[in-house]
């Protein structure tokens, strides 16, 4: 079995990697390998601020272990929330606020095409290895559905006609960005120590 750190302390990151790991597979999250640390992201990609996280984790623990960070990037706010998606309407901003914030800037602007990205960091025996999902989709211009979290409520991916916020996970991990990262992380792990 093999039990890895997940250096994050976002309960639905943990539970969507969760339910796409391999049974020989284990994730601790970081409350669960009982480290209470927020880790900042103060770089302006998510490959930095992926490899901060996940170097913060690696000089405590002394473990390997991976991080994620992830930014919804929309075309016609030249890119924003981008890598600040989680602080979009401030440092402390709620997923509601940061919603908000995002229709307001779009308005009745017609192009609403957007995409997810994800950037998975490994530290393998001390190597930083990258893995990268994307999501492309649209931002809708109000609020559906009650699951998930982040802009789930307001973005519909590409092929489906329902937010994120109105699949369960099992559909969201049909288009979802996290699940392509996490299914390379896998495979790169499963070639590793192999599937025992
Ligand atoms: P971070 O990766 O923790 O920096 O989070 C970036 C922010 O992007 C989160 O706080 C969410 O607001 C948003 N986000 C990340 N992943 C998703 C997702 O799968 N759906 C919707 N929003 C997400």
């Amino acid at each position: 079995m093999q039990k890895i750190i997940f250096a994050t302390n976002n309960e639905y990151k943990v539970k969507e990697l969760r339910s796409v790991l391999p049974e020989q597979m284990q994730i601790l999250s970081l409350k669960e390998a009982g480290i209470l640390k927020d880790i900042p992201e103060p770089y302006e990609t998510l490959e930095e601020n992926a490899r901060e996280k996940a170097d913060v984790i690696h000089a405590m623990t002394g473990e390997n272990c991976f991080s994620e960070d992830t930014g919804l990037i929309v075309d016609a706010l030249a890119g924003a929330p981008g890598v600040k998606s989680a602080r979009y309407a401030g440092e402390q901003a709620t997923n509601k606020e940061n919603i908000q914030l995002l229709l307001n800037n779009l308005e009745n602007n017609e192009n609403r095409t957007a995409y997810f990205q994800t950037i998975i960091c490994l530290i393998q025996d001390g190597a930083h290895v990258y893995f990268e999902g994307k999501c492309k989709g649209s931002i809708i211009k109000e609020e559906r559905g009650e699951k998930g979290f982040g802009y789930d409520a307001v973005f519909v991916p590409e092929g489906s006609e329902k937010t994120f916020a109105e699949m369960d996970l099992e559909e969201k991990n049909k288009y979802s960005h996290r699940k392509k990262a996490s299914t390379k992380l896998i495979a790169f792990l499963n070639d590793q120590y192999g599937q025992d």
